[in-house]
C-alpha cells in the first residue's frame, strides 16, 4: 500500500509527497512530532503537521537566514537563536572563525533529541564548544537582557502553538533591549501569497517597524514552503542589509553555498509589486 504525506496549505489545498518510511511519531510536551523518509525530499521533520524541516532544500532556508546578516555585518561575534532546535542555522553560523558564542533557546528538548538521531544533516554542529543550548520559552528568555546579542535569529514555527508569543510586540522589544548597538534581528516571516500567512507577516512587519529604525523583507524560494515563495524579515538598529553590503569582503571568506551569493542576497530585497503593496 502506498503511504503519502499531506500538509495542508490551506483549507482547500494540500501538498502531498511519497512517504518510504514513517520513521518516527511521537507527542512532546509541546507539540505532534513526525519523521519521513521521502521518496524525491529525503528525510522530513514534520511539527504539529506542518514541514519543519526538509533534507533535500534545507540549504536554501538555512543560507538566506544566516548569511544575509552576516555579510550585511562582518563584526558579528555573539548570536541568539530563537527556535532552531534542528540545528541548521546553527550548523551554517558557525562556518564563521569570527563567531565567539551562540546561544540556542530552543522550547522543546524533544526536537533536539530527534534532530541528533534523524537529521545528522543539520544537527551536526549541536555539539561545538561555542553553542550553548537552553530549554526554555525564547519569549522569557529574552526579558531582562541588556546590549547581548549582535545578531538574533528568530527560526520558529508559524504563530501558532508555541511560536505564537514570538510575534509579539513586547517580544521584539525585549529583542530590541537585548541587541547591541549595531544589532540585527532576522524572523520566519511565512509566504506572502497566502492569505492567512500574509497577513501574519503584515502584521509581523508592522509591530517591527514601530520598534526598529531599519526594517526590510527579503525572500527566497522553498519548494517545500506553502507557496514555495517565503519571507524573512530584517530589522535592525543602523545595518542596511542593501547599502552596507561588502560583496568582495563576504566573497573573500571563500565559504562555499549552494543558494546564498552576494548578487542574489541583494536581489532577494526587490520584492515584487504584490508583497510591496502588502506592506504598504
Ligand atoms: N524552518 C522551520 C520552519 O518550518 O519554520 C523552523 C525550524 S525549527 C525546528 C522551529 C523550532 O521553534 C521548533 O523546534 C519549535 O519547538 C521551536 N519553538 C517554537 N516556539 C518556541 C518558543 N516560544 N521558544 C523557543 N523555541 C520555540
Amino acid at each position: 500500500m502506498e503511504l503519502w504525506f499531506s500538509e495542508k496549505h490551506t483549507d482547500h489545498c494540500l501538498f502531498s509527497v511519497k512517504v518510504k518510511q514513517h520513521l518516527l511519531s511521537e507527542k512532546s510536551i509541546y507539540q505532534q512530532i513526525d519523521v519521513f523518509d521521502t521518496e524525491d525530499f529525503g528525510i522530513i521533520l514534520v511539527l504539529d503537521g506542518f514541514i519543519n524541516v526538509c533534507q533535500k532544500d534545507e540549504f536554501i532556508y538555512h543560507e538566506m537566514i544566516t548569511h544575509v546578516p552576516m555579510a550585511s555585518n562582518p563584526d558579528i561575534k555573539s548570536v541568539l537563536i530563537i527556535g532552531g532546535g534542528d540545528g541548521g542555522t546553527t550548523r551554517e553560523l558557525l562556518r564563521y572563525d569570527t563567531i565567539e558564542k551562540v546561544d540556542l533557546v530552543e522550547i522543546d528538548e524533544a526536537v533536539v533529541q530527534t534532530a541528533l538521531k534523524y537529521l545528522p544533516f543539520t544537527s551536526c554542529m549541536l555539539h561545538h564548544p561555542k553553542l550553548k543550548l537552553y530549554f526554555e520559552d525564547g519569549v522569557n528568555f529574552v526579558n531582562e537582557k541588556n546590549n547581548l546579542y549582535d545578531l538574533i535569529i528568530i527560526d520558529s514555527t508559524d504563530p501558532i502553538g508555541p511560536g505564537e508569543g514570538l510575534f509579539t510586540k513586547e517580544f521584539y522589544q525585549n529583542c530590541y533591549q537585548a541587541l547591541t548597538e549595531k544589532g540585527i534581528l532576522i524572523n520566519q516571516n511565512g509566504s506572502p501569497y497566502y492569505e492567512r500567512d500574509a497577513l501574519a507577516m503584515i502584521k509581523a512587519t508592522k509591530k517591527m517597524e514601530s520598534i526598529f529604525d531599519l526594517v526590510k523583507v527579503y525572500q527566497y524560494h522553498l519548494p517545500t514552503y506553502p507557496s514555495g515563495h517565503y519571507l524573512f524579515g530584517f530589522a535592525s538598529k543602523k545595518i542596511d542589509p542593501t547599502a552596507h553590503l561588502d560583496a568582495d569582503r563576504w566573497n573573500s571568506l571563500g565559504l562555499a553555498t549552494k543558494y546564498y551569493n552576494t548578487a542574489l542576497h541583494l536581489g532577494a530585497f526587490a520584492l515584487p509589486n504584490y508583497v510591496i503593496d502588502l506592506i504598504k
